[in-house]
């Protein structure tokens, strides 16, 4: 257990001060106070008036898990796309349900929307972002469509898993096409 995970059982069993941290650990308030910001950070702590707690599960949940609003999967967190519209945020569990959400969303004014690079899980903006869409890595919804930040990325998964690379314009166009070629067409038989 590294000693951010021990400062976080300290805090469930009452050491709320970094005072009380750092004389447990022997170690300067510098180096509590680093740790104690990373957890903030983090999501895992808050402070108040200068007392450490634990934020609440129920609190964290609702933070840090979306409903996709397309499908109604439960986002996750390595590929969700999230719109934040004035007053609220919209999560996609993928870029396959958040390039088919995007359209649904016209007439709401669209401040960002994030989603995280396939390769290094790093936040990319979706609008700036290249799809590989409808290869054979299938991570979430199908036809898949792969979010990464720069072309090349999106070119060399492409050779390996095929599929094709778009950005954000054509690959809302593409899925769509896509979606509607998937559908099941019913011949009458006269
Ligand atoms: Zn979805
Ligand atoms: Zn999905």
């Amino acid at each position: 257990m590294n000693r951010k995970e021990q400062i976080l059982e300290l805090i469930a069993k009452g050491y709320n001060s970094v005072k009380t941290l750092a004389e447990h650990f022997g170690v300067s308030l510098m180096t509590i106070y680093r740790d104690v910001r990373e957890l903030e950070r983090e999501g895992k702590i808050i402070r108040r008036h200068g007392e450490l707690l634990l934020k609440k599960e129920e609190e964290k949940q609702v933070q840090e898990i979306g409903v996709c609003a397309y499908c109604g999967k439960l986002s996750d967190k390595r590929l969700e796309f999230v719109y934040r519209l004035t007053g609220k945020t919209v999560y996609a569990c993928c870029a396959h349900c958040g390039l088919l959400l995007f359209k649904e969303l016209q007439g709401n004014e669209v401040q960002s929307c994030m989603t995280r690079d396939f390769i290094s899980g790093n936040p990319i903006n979706c609008f700036s972002a290249w799809y590989v869409v409808d290869s054979s890595a299938v991570p979430c919804c199908s036809p898949s469509a792969i979010a990464f930040g720069n072309k090349e990325d999106a070119e060399k998964f492409a050779k390996g898993f095929g599929g094709k690379v778009f950005d954000f314009e054509s690959a809302v166009q593409v899925v769509e096409e896509l979606m509607k070629r998937g559908q099941k067409v019913v011949f009458e038989v006269r």
